[in-house]
This record gives C-alpha cells, structure tokens and sequence, in this order.
C-alpha cells in the first residue's frame, strides 16, 4: 500500500496534514508542500518535523488540499466520449472549476435548485506539490506530491445551456476531494471507480485516457502556473449519472481510497 497523507481537523480544533500509519496518524508541524524540485515525495516524513501522534478515529478528514486552481479536462477517457456522442479530443479540453467548490469527504453534495440533472464524475485528481511551470513531460510527475480522489460534479443541463462549464461544474459542494494523498504512485493504470447506493456506476481505469498524466501536466503549465496544493481533475471513465436527493455516492481509486458523499437538494438545508 502507497503511502497517504491527510489533512483533518484534531480534537482541539488544530487542522493539520499527517501521515497516516495504521490507525493514527503522525501530524506533519509543516505543510508538505514546495519541497525541492529533485526530492522523491515518499521522503516527506524524513523531511518534516512531526508531533505526537493521534488516532485516527479522532480526527476528522477535510479535503487533503486546498487549491489555488482545479483544472478540469473533459472527454478523456475513450469510453465516456463515446457515451457522451464526443469524437476523441486532439489537445486535452480544459477547463476550470472554482476551488470553492472542494467538499470534504463525507460532507454533503447540494443539489441547487432549478437544475433538472446532476451527475457524479468519478476521477483520478493530481495533487501539485511545487511551483510548476512549463515543464516537459518527461519531468511532470516529479511535480506531483500524489493522488487522491475527486467528484466532478455536474449539473449537465446548465453545462449544455451555457456552453461553458463555470456555472455547471463550479456550484459550492461540486467537487469532493479525499480522503487521502497516495503518495509515489503509477498513475498510469488505477482503476477509477463510483457507487451510488451502492450499485456500481462508473468502472474504468487510467489506462483508458487519452491524454497521459504527464501529458496533461505538462500541456496545463504551459498555459498556466499550477501552485502547491493546486489539482488537475483527469477526466471521467464511462458511467456518469443523475445524483438525487438522499442519494450516496461513493468515488474509489485504486490504491487512493473511497470518497464517500450524501447528496441533499440544497433547499432541504436553509
Ligand atoms: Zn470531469
């Protein structure tokens, strides 16, 4: 098993990333961010100071980062530009998803009013770990700190309505990321997968996408600066469908873990 870091909030209040090891988790006394270009991320802990540590059970999980910018990239995986009637993208489509929209797993997806069709995305999401800018392929994955899970949520209607994606992909709750960072992982092949009342939604895997991990970093830095704790969203296997009020859905990557997250119409909450 890969390595994993988390963020939570302690029993006092204190939020802090940590390194999980078994059933506690050593906290981190240094965000593990912007560590030198050439340092393999697995060294963190022997980078890092770290306090006692804690149980895990008492900590509450947050979202593990906090971007800057979430980059999106649509109809990336052959199977879903298929289902979606989409011819397969010469350049990786992307585009932007407000950081506001990040939930922490296990906290609520709100289904806002007035749109008629929201969908899960399951997705393998990158975590940038250093200031990252026109890199070459061949260098892109030195810039990754590791790998967790996302829910790119969609409301598809007003997606389709705008043209655009900033209103369909960008409502507060739209993007759940977690539980966990993996670190020093192969992203080439994981399987990616979504539940939702736990009947099985979205199966693929990474080896289905077009545009390769490091092609997607290297092609996003040359338009723009990605930043530490900064997330690329890699596009979504096949299987996306409607999410309902009272629904749960879970997100798993191989090797990352389950994202779980309870679907409320927005309205119910105030
Ligand atoms: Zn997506």
């Amino acid at each position: 098993m890969p390595e994993r870091l988390v963020r939570f909030r302690a029993p006092d209040g204190q939020v802090a990333w940590g390194l999980v090891q078994e059933q506690e988790v050593l906290p981190l006394l240094a965000p593990p961010f912007g560590l030198p270009h050439r340092d393999a991320p697995i060294a963190i802990h022997e980078r890092l100071p770290a306090g006692p540590s804690l149980a895990l059970a008492d900590c509450e999980p947050l979202a593990p980062c906090r971007p800057s910018k979430i980059v999106g990239v649509g109809t990336n995986y052959r199977a879903h530009a298929e289902e979606m009637g989409r011819t397969l993208p010469s350049v990786p489509k992307v585009f932007l998803k407000a950081p506001s929209a990040v939930a922490d797993p296990g906290s609520p997806i709100l289904i806002p009013p007035r749109t008629k069709r929201v969908d899960h995305e399951a997705e393998l999401a990158v975590v940038i770990a250093r200031v990252t800018s026109r890199v070459r392929e061949e260098d892109a994955l030195d810039h990754v700190l590791g790998y967790t899970a996302a829910n790119d949520v969609t409301a598809r209607d007003f997606q389709r309505a705008d043209g655009v994606f900033a209103r369909g992909k960008g409502f507060d709750t739209f993007c759940p990321l977690g539980p966990s960072i993996a670190l020093g992982l192969d992203p080439s092949d994981l399987r990616v997968r979504a539940w939702v009342n736990g009947e099985l939604r979205q199966d693929g895997t990474t080896a289905d996408m077009v545009f390769s991990v490091p092609e997607l970093i290297a092609f996003v830095s040359e338009v723009m600066t990605l930043f530490p704790g900064d997330v690329i969203l890699t596009g979504t296997p096949a299987g996306v469908g409607p999410l309902e009020d009272g629904d749960e859905v879970v997100v798993e990557v191989e090797e990352v873990g389950r994202l779980h997250s309870p679907v409320f119409d927005r309205d119910d909450r105030g």
